[in-house]
Parts: C-alpha cells; structure tokens; sequence
C-alpha cells in the first residue's frame, strides 16, 4: 500500500517539502511507494520554491480513509486529514507541540523542538546515511528560512542553522541570504489575494479547555502593505467564527522588519487576551512586541488563558 505523507490544513512551505522529502527518504530507505499530497491547493510562496527547485506540485487529498500515513509538520487531529481514524498512521514527523492524535498500533515518531520539520527531515536523512537530492534540499532550505524567519524566530536553534548550512552545500545555493529576501517578498505579495484567502493562507483550529480557537498569521515585510485591508480582513474572521461556532479568531499580522505581531481579535471574552499577553485588546486588535512566532509565542499562553 502507498504510504501518503501529508502535513497540515492550509498548507505552508515546510508542510509542502517536508511531505515531498518525507516520501522521498522513506521511497529509499524503507523502500515505501511513498507519495506526498497537500491537504489543498499551496500558496504562492510555496509555489514560488517549488518552480525554483523545479519540483512536482503534489497531488491534492484530504481523506485518510483506507490509507496508510505519514503526517509531517503537525500531529493535532484537528489540523490533519479528514476521516483520521479510517487511516493508519505510519509516522508522525514533527516541531509543534505534541497533539491529541493517538494510534492503535506502534509508529514511528520523529518529535523535535527544533525551528522547522525539514531540520528533522535533514537530520533523519542523515541517520540513514541517504544523500539528499540537490532539488529537495534546496527546497528543505527555504522551508527552514521560511519557518524560522531567517533565523529572527524563536523558535530557531543551532540545528536549524547547521541544516542549513549543509543543505547550501548540497544545494549549491550561492547567497541563501538572498533567497529568503525573494521568498519573504513572494509570501508578503498580498494585493492578488482576496480577504478571504488570506485569513486562510496560514490558518490553524485549535481545541483550547474545550473552546475551538482559531489562530491565522500572515507575514509580511512591512505592516503598511496590510493597513487597507484590516476591514475586510476582519469582516472574514467575524463570519468564519459564525460559521466555524468559535470561541475566538485570532489573526497575527507580523511584521517581520520590525519584529512584532498585530493580533486582530474578535472573540466571546476578551479577558483571554489580557489573561495570555498581560495586556488588553485596543479596540478590535493588540500589538505584541516581539511576537514572531505563533507556535511558541501565542499558542502556550493561550493555553494557559483558556484552561
Ligand atoms: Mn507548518
Ligand atoms: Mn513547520
């Protein structure tokens, strides 16, 4: 049976290469009839970095049923395939929290705290002495510049900056530096996009003390780009939490120049916001110095406040 690797709903970049480097290694090293998919259509910056490295758009899927799986990049029931329990999950490859997936058989896991899964991937490539090919790990390089904020985020360690210092090596990439700048202008173009899509760009659901809690973040390199859409942008929120019977929406507007986070919010108890950031909602949104990552900057403390 082929084993589908698959990272998260709205899939970003490292969820897109880490499921084709996934089933890459695990075709030669296990010698899997490994297929990546994405859960829906990529975004342009993930389509930017696979025309780059000439790699195939995986096929779109998000049903389980009968299949055998590979999840990269997520392990939260609520972010993965539908149908979850009508498939066998081989693997969990991930750099989020641990979530609430559980499987009735043994699997393999391979959980890092480090800044992006295409460093775990790297590192996995490593353990079963397989060479990366030069295209994936070109691709495996963006994904780690593009979680890590080229290194700004917290969530960045020393292994995310040796993956990529050897994947330039493999890669033959001259100036990496120089690619983030592009990938970072490609992932900031907002003006194509309807209000719509961008909520959806990098959105997540999040099961917090029994309340759903939806989180989206968009990065861009200068908040400006974004100051005449915050209505419409909004408008979309107030109408998913309608449809979606959430508690709270949250979408991070990060500016990644200036290192920090608009959080627009609309939510049914706004003490939340006051109870994980120690500072209330302005009107209808919160700046939050510092704030790049919503992974280990917004999540925990949310948490915390809903529990
Ligand atoms: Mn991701
Ligand atoms: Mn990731």
């Amino acid at each position: 049976m082929a084993l589908i690797c698959v990272g998260h709903k709205s899939p970003d970049t490292d969820t897109v290469v880490s499921a084709i480097a996934a089933a890459d290694l695990y075709k030669k090293f296990k010698g899997a009839d490994a297929k990546p998919v994405t859960q829906s259509e990529i975004n342009p910056e993930s389509k930017f970095v696979l025309e780059k490295f000439g790699l195939a758009t995986p096929e779109v899927d998000a049903d389980a049923t009968g299949k055998e799986l590979c999840l990269v990049d997520h392990s939260d029931k609520s972010q993965s395939m539908d149908n979850l329990e009508k498939g066998e999950i081989k693997c969990i490859i991930d750099h989020h929290k641990l979530g609430d997936i559980t499987t009735p058989e043994p699997l393999e896991m391979w959980v890092w705290p480090v800044g992006c899964s295409a460093t775990v991937i790297k590192n996995m490539y490593d353990f079963a002495k397989i060479e990366i090919p030069k295209d994936i790990a070109g691709a495996m390089l963006c994904a780690i510049l593009s979680d890590t904020v080229m290194f700004k985020s917290p969530t960045c360690t020393d292994f995310d900056k040796q993956a990529v210092e050897d994947l330039v090596k493999i890669s033959g990439i001259s100036d990496y530096q120089e690619l983030g700048v592009e990938m970072f202008k490609v992932k900031s173009a907002v003006d194509e996009a309807t209000d719509l899509e961008l909520l959806k760009r990098d959105y997540k659901d999040f099961d917090m003390g029994g309340k759903k809690v939806g989180i989206g973040q968009l990065e861009v390199v200068d908040l400006s780009m974004l100051e005449g859409r915050k209505d419409g942008l909004y408008e979309e929120m107030k109408k998913a939490k309608e449809a979606g019977g959430h508690h709270s929406i949250f979408l991070l507007l990060t500016d990644i120049m200036k290192e920090g986070s608009e959080m627009l919010a609309i939510t049914d108890d706004a003490s939340v916001v006051e109870k994980a950031f120690g500072k209330g909602l302005d009107g209808r949104s919160v700046w939050l110095d510092g704030v790049l990552s919503r992974k280990k900057q917004v999540v925990p403390p949310f948490e915390k406040a809903f529990a």
